[in-house]
């Protein structure tokens, strides 16, 4: 695509090029074939069989790696496969990672089930904190790895500020930046080596393809990557490929208009006395204000979270109240969805992690969605009575905020 098209909204839409066309389609088109015909055995086709690479994959990349201003991305089966691989690319028995503790419960399971036991060390670190990050890495670091905005807390850790650091110590930066997407936050242009994603979630943003994917700029550690990926056969399917390059096209539309919704109910969820605390980056008064003005670009992404009154009783009250809002252990679709960290996304996390990381037994995670606002702002008003009368039920004070 020529180089005067930058705007993110044209990029996703074009930015797959010829690559994803078969006969002159307009739309992209899928390439579903598990291999691929040789003209004879001398000459090196472009594809040879679909763990290897695939044209419907490459197209998804193609458009990924434009979003994300000129990056090689690579595309994975799922968000985790992704992470999974990149890992494998980066690290080895007796290297160290640290990675912040508010990160995707899932990460946290990978790191301490899977690399633990292959003889990689992770321990997790307060990546809000500068300080912290210094005193987390050791001679033996190899990767930092940040998750910003967290999960599902959305404190942010400054990209520009933890690069240098983590370079210093002679580590890799990779950000899962899976809650922005790159239409609303660019890791690599602020320092970060690597960007992961779960394509699953915003990218996507239909709820019919998992998916994942790596984003880098860095030409040798992109072809490891692939070669790793051919090892261990984690790539993307044609299919979901094919769909996640369907729901990308219109990316930036999609969670420009959500983060705008998302603002709106965050407003009206923290002037709300019986809600305690809202977390959102867009909101006025977030502690990391300044950093979400220099590192997101011009919106705050779709993710809120509140407390309810009446802790775990008080959550389960407003899950059962709610009609509108789908509860489910997903973030970045097209509906708004309501999840409970502490006995879903997080359950695998141990309670004292967990707490550190801000997740309490009353907190709701919203992820909001093309809906009316005013419409999810009725229904979350059912569920936040529910969540009082239960919280009065059980003797406890009706509003945690001061509590
Ligand atoms: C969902 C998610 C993942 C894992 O992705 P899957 O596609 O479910 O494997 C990783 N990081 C974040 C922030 C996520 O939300």
């Amino acid at each position: 695509m020529s180089r005067r098209f930058q705007n993110p909204a044209t990029v996703a839409l074009h930015g797959a090029g010829a690559a994803a066309r078969v006969s002159g389609s307009l739309a992209p088109s899928i390439v579903p074939s598990t291999t691929f015909l040789r003209e004879g055995l001398d000459d090196a086709a472009e594809y040879a069989y679909s763990r290897v690479g695939n044209p419907t994959v490459s197209a998804l990349e193609s458009a990924l790696g434009a979003l994300e201003g000129g990056a090689e991305a690579a595309a994975f089966s799922s968000g985790l496969s992704a992470e999974t691989t990149l890992l494998l690319a980066t690290l080895r028995a007796g290297d160290h990672i640290a990675c912040g503790r508010a990160v995707y419960g899932g990460t946290v399971r990978l790191l301490r089930e899977t690399f633990t036991g292959l003889g990689v060390e992770a321990t997790f670190f307060d990546s809000t904190n500068a300080a912290a990050l210094a005193a987390a890495v050791r001679p033996s670091t190899r990767v930092v790895l940040v998750e910003t905005p967290a999960n599902p807390t959305l404190a942010l850790t400054d990209i520009q500020g933890a690069a240098p650091l983590a370079h210093a110590a002679g580590a890799i930066l990779i950000v899962d930046n899976t809650f922005l997407t790159p239409a609303l936050q660019r890791p690599l242009d602020l320092g970060a080596d690597v960007v992961v994603y779960s394509t699953t979630k915003f990218i996507e943003g239909h709820s019919v393809a998992v998916g994942g994917a790596v984003t880098t700029r860095d030409g040798a550690l992109a072809d490891r990557l692939r070669r790793v990926r051919k090892s261990v056969g984690t790539i993307q399917t044609p299919f979901n490929a094919w769909a996640t390059l369907q729901g990308l096209r219109t990316l930036p539309l999609r969670i420009g208009q959500q983060s705008r919704h998302a603002a709106r109910i965050a407003s009206i969820l923290a002037g709300d006395d019986r809600v305690g605390g809202v977390h959102y980056p867009g909101l006025r008064g977030f502690a990391q204000a300044d950093i979400a003005r220099r590192q997101h670009l011009g919106a705050h992404g779709a993710v809120v979270s509140f407390e309810v009154p009446g802790g775990l009783a008080g959550a389960r009250a407003a899950a059962r109240a709610v009609r509108l809002c789908s509860v489910v252990e997903h973030v970045g679709s097209v509906e708004t969805l309501l999840t409970h960290p502490a006995s879903m996304t997080h359950a695998d996390v141990p309670r004292e992690q967990r707490e550190a990381a801000g997740v309490t037994d009353g907190l709701l995670r919203l992820s909001v969605g093309l809906e009316d606002p005013e419409d999810v702002l009725a229904d979350l008003d059912l569920g936040i009575d529910a969540a009082a009368a239960a919280a009065r039920s059980e003797g406890r004070p009706p509003c945690l905020v001061n509590a």
